[in-house]
């Protein structure tokens, strides 16, 4: 365990290093220099370069040889880690979570992206600092798009039909880029809601040792639903989608599951409908260990956007109806309940 948090420490120091806030790195630098051993002495004294060089800040070249020095640090951590590692830890902390911190716009090379028609947005991917589990989480906090109704993209990547009713109807082959949401019973827009709960989940998952991938985190990002989907799918490693349904019950919170039949042998479905149902389960599971209402149903079955373009577990979670309290108070406790279903996920 004293290893596993020594490394924590270095890449917190890398990571730091990495996002440009070298002087405020200084505390991380003189814990990294703590760690035994002669591989984690050459990092230090590579982090502690890093650091010096971004004191000097001023000018390209030392911003460079800054840049240069974290990269040999993260490739060193990486090497040392491989030893003492599962694979499948490696190969994540290789993949998504060698991220750098900071904005990430959608790749116009990436899978599906073409489909997108609203992408000028960025996402942020945020770095846990301490206790790291090598995955990022995106929190897609729901609609916050504006104009975003207006435009149309394909419902399905290969232009077939949508199959179940929900905001777009059956049979349209084109589906709002991303519809602007539903309203409280309080005038309170479902928008501004999911965003408050994405923030809050935000601080949880990285104080649990996730990084985060936050979609949105003002009123308005130029991003729509394929957009968000394809930067999920090649920036992190599951997608929650947070959403309240316009239902005015009260009757709970449940997941958007994967339709039966045809829709499960197109790709990227095919490949992937059960990790979707296995994270709605789990967070659906977290979600009622921390005494959040649940609806009797637990789900219903739609041929989502989000859904029909994901190729990292993914799930559209509705927390709630119209009815539903959504003080700080309960959107805390879905916070928790939310967590404590991706721990589920991961068997943390
Ligand atoms: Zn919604």
């Amino acid at each position: 365990m004293k290893k596993r948090m020594e490394q924590a420490l270095r890449f917190a120091a890398v990571t730091m290093v990495t996002a440009g806030l070298a002087l405020s790195g200084c505390a991380s630098r003189s814990e990294a220099a703590e760690a035994k051993g002669p591989a984690a002495e050459i990092e230090a004294k590579q982090t502690a370069k890093a650091t010096e060089e971004a004191a000097k800040s001023a000018g390209e070249t030392s911003e460079a040889e800054t840049a240069e020095a974290a990269e040999k640090t993260a490739a060193s951590e990486t090497a040392g880690k491989a030893e003492q590692t599962t694979a499948a830890d490696t190969a994540a902390e290789g993949g998504k979570s060698a991220r750098k911190e900071g904005e990430i716009g959608l790749d116009p090379s990436w899978k599906y992206a073409a489909n997108s028609k609203i992408n000028s947005g960025k996402a942020v991917l945020y770095k846990a600092s301490a206790n790291r589990k090598g995955k990022v989480i995106c929190v897609n906090a729901g609609h916050g798009t504006s104009g975003g109704e207006k435009v149309k993209t394909l419902s399905h990547p290969d232009g077939s039909a949508k199959l179940v009713t929900g905001t777009n109807a059956a049979g349209a082959v084109s589906s709002k880029a991303i519809s602007a949401g539903t309203t409280f019973q309080d005038g309170t827009s479902e928008a501004k809601v999911t965003l408050a709960t994405a923030k809050i989940l935000k601080k949880k998952l990285l104080a649990e040792g996730y990084d985060v991938l936050m979609i949105r985190e003002s009123d308005d990002v130029q991003l729509d639903n394929i957009a968000r989907t394809v930067l999920a799918n090649n920036a992190a490693d599951c997608h929650i989608a947070l959403h309240w349904d316009s239902t005015a019950s009260d009757k709970g919170a449940f997941y958007m599951g994967v339709p039966e039949g045809n829709y499960r042998k197109m790709e990227p479905v095919a490949s992937h409908w059960q990790e979707h149902e296995k994270l709605g389960k789990a967070l659906i599971e977290g979600l009622r260990e921390k005494g959040v209402k649940i609806w009797s149903n637990e789900k219903i079955d739609n041929d989502l956007t989000q859904t029909s373009y994901s190729t990292v577990p993914s799930m559209d979670i509705e927390l709630g109806d119209t009815a539903s309290d959504h003080s700080e108070k309960s959107l805390e406790k879905i916070a928790d309940g939310l967590v404590a279903g991706v721990n589920k996920f991961y068997g943390k």
